[in-house]
């Protein structure tokens, strides 16, 4: 069909049997139905890159349906965000649509049903309905209220509508097969009473459909024609067919593919909003979060999280996918696109004893070596006073330490060879203060010394530099499977945040653009926070240059 060099997953195969045999005249309508109850996460994000890329991949359209269906729990706030977080992953919806605007249409469809004998209110509680359900291998009991007439049930559903009753006290039920091996068709639930302001519909209504009821015939009013959902729902479909069928309406189909569940992470909106709520995390879009907001504002890329979604692939089956690989994603992303900058995170000053006092060069550093051209560069000024990394300096440093301590010789990146003669210590016994000389004609690109050093170092110059807050992210939880322990609660890393308050950046940090990437040399990827202001700023750490967590691992 397509000449594509990777095979086909198993909805592309449904997709393109669908349009061989002209079924829906060879039409691809998907959508995503978010629940608008909290922020997308990266979970969401591979339904979202599959329901898009699909019709994309095939000339189709997605529709944004919201399935605002549960008034108590959702909020126009979680409209917005789950809007922008779409476009900014790079994808526009054909339509913007809300269940709730079908409320109307989907009361006449259960009117019709009842009409057909096809489902009956029930006064019973809920505790009566599950208790007479029965069990996967017994069979269920019909309640007192399962063989009202026709007549009544119409009235009693009006009434219901009207606001007659209370809370609980009366739901509609589909009338189907209390002996069928699938509990979903025992009667399922399609109408519960909810007086509760609804944030489209106001007060408009006090019975609002279940999932169930809602869902397929949504999908069948905008003639969605491949509805993809994840696999707890294989056993819903049975239901989802049924209704369609009985109604009569457009044949919508349903298939379900594994969610995505990662390693170190929590992945349900429910356990999200607790680490919101019980301030594990400042908000949904805090960094460490698995939320497309917290990524953004992380300082992942709509590339990086796209590319991720297409490595893991679609599957039948359950899996788990190590957030190692997202963490990859963003690597080579920001490997080929970040500026390169300097930054100093644990200061300790360089003097270059031999550099004439007050004297400042201009040096100059290409801005990415990645790309052919540097993609420009930018001036990084060079004076007699330096910060470079603590670690960087040893008193008495080992065989293979290519780095600074007495006697020993490393680049200044972009600049010098400097040669360490002599440091300084503080009453406690700690070093202040690095004496080096440098090697004036050694400087970076026109190097006539002769001279060669293992080791380059990053550094700023102290009259120079700004200060920046520095905030370095770890895994926001110990345990590989924190949904699987009793509480995911007691694996939250305490150390999943550091604050550097005063870290060292070189001057044009200073103009840094939110949204970009910057490597720090030799420490990792940062972005801007997006709280960042002119007078305090703020980087978040990405991610590191390494695997860093796989080193440990190893270490044991
Ligand atoms: P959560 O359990 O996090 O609340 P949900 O499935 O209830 O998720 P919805 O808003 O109903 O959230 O989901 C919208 C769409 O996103 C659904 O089609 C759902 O199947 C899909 N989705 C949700 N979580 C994942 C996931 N982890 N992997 C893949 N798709 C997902
Ligand atoms: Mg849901």
């Amino acid at each position: 069909m397509l000449n594509d060099e990777k095979p086909l997953n198993f909805i592309e195969e449904i997709i393109e049997e669908d349009l061989r045999k002209g079924t829906h005249d060879g039409r691809v309508l998907t959508r995503f139905p978010p629940e608008p109850n909290g922020y997308l996460h990266i979970g969401h994000a591979k339904s979202i890159c599959l329901n898009f890329g699909l019709a994309q991949k095939y000339n189709g359209k997605t529709n944004l349906r919201f399935d605002d269906t549960n008034p108590v729990t959702e909020d126009t706030e979680y409209v917005e965000s789950i809007k922008q977080d779409i476009q900014w992953l790079g994808y526009q919806w054909a339509e913007e649509l809300y269940t709730s605007d079908y409320f109307e249409t989907l009361y006449g469809y259960a009117v019709q049903l009842i009409k057909k004998g096809l489902a009956y209110v029930d006064d019973s509680s809920a505790e009566e309905i599950a208790a007479a359900k029965g069990t996967p291998t017994e069979a269920g009991k019909p309640t007192p209220y399962r063989n009202r007439s026709i007549e009544e049930n119409l009235q009693l559903f009006e009434e219901m509508r009207e606001g007659k009753y209370k809370d609980g006290e009366k739901v509609l039920r589909a009338k189907i097969d209390l002996a069928n091996p699938n509990m979903h068709l025992r009667d399922p639930l399609l109408y519960r009473i909810k007086h509760a302001h609804h944030h489209r519909t106001g007060d408009q209504w006090c019975i609002y459909p279940m999932y169930d009821f809602a869902h397929g015939q949504s999908d069948s009013i905008e003639k969605i024609t491949h509805s993809i959902c994840t696999l707890e729902f294989i056993p819903h479909r049975a239901l989802y067919d049924w209704l369609i069928e009985q109604l009569e309406i457009f044949p919508s189909k349903q298939y379900e593919f594994a969610r995505l569940n990662m390693t170190y992470t929590v992945m349900s909106k429910r356990k999200l909003l607790q680490l919101v709520n019980e301030k594990h995390v400042e908000s949904w879009d805090d960094p460490r979060m698995p939320t497309i907001s917290g990524l953004r504002r992380r300082g992942y890329t709509p590339a990086s999280i796209r590319n991720f979604c297409e490595r893991i692939g679609v599957q039948k089956r359950e899996n788990m996918i190590d957030v190692g690989l997202l963490e990859f994603c963003i690597r080579e992303d920001l490997n080929q696109t970040a500026w390169r900058r300097m930054a100093v995170l644990d200061p300790i000053k360089l003097v270059i004893t031999n550099y004439p006092d007050g004297q400042t060069e201009e040096l100059i550093g290409e801005n990415n070596p990645e790309v052919e051209g540097g993609e420009g560069s930018r001036v990084l000024p060079f004076s007699k006073e330096l910060w470079i990394e603590r670690d960087d300096f040893m008193e008495e440093p080992p065989k293979k330490f290519f780095r600074l301590g007495p006697g020993l010789s490393v680049r200044l990146k972009h600049a010098y060879i400097v040669e360490c003669h002599d440091f300084v210590k503080d009453e406690k016994g700690k070093v202040t203060e690095v004496h080096c000389t440098y090697v004036p004609n050694s400087k970076s690109g026109e190097d006539t010394s002769g001279l060669k050093v293992k080791g380059t170092i990053h550094w700023v110059s102290a009259a120079h530099a700004k200060q920046a807050e520095v905030r370095l992210y770890d895994r926001l939880f110990n345990e590989e499977n924190p949904a699987a322990t009793e509480d995911f609660k007691s694996s939250i890393n305490p150390d999943s945040l550091q604050i550097i308050e005063k870290a060292y950046i070189e001057s044009d940090l200073a103009h840094a653009e939110a949204g970009k990437g910057y490597q720090f040399i030799r420490l990792g990827y940062f972005t801007l926070d997006t709280k960042s202001t002119a007078d305090h700023l703020v980087f978040n750490r990405t991610v590191t240059l390494k695997d860093s967590w796989a080193k440990e691992v190893k270490k044991g």
